[in-house]
């Protein structure tokens, strides 16, 4: 309690904000309490799942061995969980994760992980109490509430590549206030696996900013490209073909005239990378294995406001604005298409022209 205290009392410096604004744009409220948490609540559970991950996933790992995701999925959520219970008891959180696959005999051992972990930053954690903070994830979508990815983009992760931790909070089911942390993301769009990392945060009205994840805070406000030309489009797209539909993706590009090949990465850093900048494109297809998939909250919330306050757009496949009202899914969504709001009409038309 006192370690988290510490952090969020800390942690922003308000002169850093006000000298990264020298141009009169919107501007980050440093004082806001909720900001003040939610960026302590990213970054502690950051640094955590990066450490698991530097401990745990080896060159090794056999291709079906996701106990460190488990065992890190599981760990953030309880971190940020126990954070948000402490600092907003009123606020619900929606969570990926749920406890109830640990609660056996034959996962004992990996809750005793889960559970050491938890511990390096919350002292008082012991099996019971990390279950219950887990589940703390379990409520249900609210007037005010928060939803958390604890690792978005798990085979990043297991593949020692791109993942992050997403963390937003959401009022009348508009999203408000969101936080990404990437730690193999420098500056908010390079990739650098083992770098400083970074966290990028974005509340409505205030525009979207990027620190390091590790080392002195330093506020930067970031800005999507200029890119207008269809022809010279960057998409940014899932390493997972079966988070998408790769043959869809080729014909759009076709039609759009686009030759650069798509940069693959996991996870929301791809909304990090459009908000920054250096892409302009993000389609989330229909996978034709998965023809009826639902977007899950947790997956788009952090993401999609970054990307709308550094002057991106973000709708479904057709155009319609995301709807986060019908609780943990996306369920009057098609897909998402996410640009840097220049290419965002030429790529709607592409998408009804190949029938996406
Ligand atoms: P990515 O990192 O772009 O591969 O996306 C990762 C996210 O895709 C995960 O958080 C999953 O929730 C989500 N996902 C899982 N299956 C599908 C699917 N069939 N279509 C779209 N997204 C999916
Ligand atoms: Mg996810």
């Amino acid at each position: 309690m006192i370690e988290f205290a510490r952090i969020i009392g800390g942690k922003i410096n308000p002169r850093l904000f006000l000298m990264a604004n020298k141009n009169k744009g919107p501007m980050l409220n440093p004082n806001n309490p909720e900001l003040k948490f939610a960026l302590a609540a990213v970054r502690q559970a950051a640094l955590l799942v990066k450490h698991i991950q530097a401990e745990m996933v080896s060159p090794a790992l056999t291709k079906d061995d996701r106990s460190p995701v488990t065992v890190a999925d599981f760990a953030a959520q309880a971190a940020v969980a126990r954070a948000l219970a402490e600092t907003f008891p009123n606020d619900p959180m929606v969570g990926e994760e749920s406890s109830g696959a640990l609660q056996t005999p034959e996962e004992a051992e990996t809750l005793d992980r889960i559970t050491a972990f938890v511990s390096e930053v919350c002292p008082d954690a012991d099996q019971e109490t990390v279950c219950k903070w887990i589940d703390y994830g379990a409520a249900e979508p609210a007037q005010r509430f928060w939803t958390l990815d604890p690792i978005d983009g798990t085979k990043g992760f297991l593949r020692g590549q791109q993942y992050a931790v997403a963390f937003a909070m959401l009022v009348d089911g508009q999203v408000q206030l969101g936080v990404l942390g990437c730690p193999n993301l420098t500056d908010g769009y390079k990739q650098e696996i083992g770098g400083p990392g970074s966290l990028l945060v974005a509340v409505r009205g205030e525009g979207a900013w990027t620190t390091p994840l590790t080392g002195a805070e330093d506020f930067k406000q970031i800005h999507v490209s200029e890119r207008s030309d269809p022809a010279m489009a960057r998409f940014l797209r899932s390493f997972e073909a079966g988070h998408t539909n790769v043959s869809q993706l080729d014909l759009i590009a076709d039609e759009m005239g686009v030759a650069a090949e798509p940069v693959r990465l996991d996870s929301q850093a791809k909304y990090a990378i459009l908000a920054a900048g250096a892409g302009d494109l993000i389609f989330r297809l229909i996978s034709s294995k998965m023809p009826d998939y639902k977007e899950k909250i947790w997956d788009q919330a952090a993401g999609s406001i970054i990307a709308e306050e550094a002057g991106g757009k973000v709708t479904d496949l057709d155009g319609k604005p995301l709807d986060f009202t019908q609780g943990r899914m996306l369920l009057n969504n098609r897909g998402i298409l996410a640009s840097n709001s220049h290419l965002h009409a030429a790529a709607l038309k592409t998408l009804k022209a190949v029938g996406a």
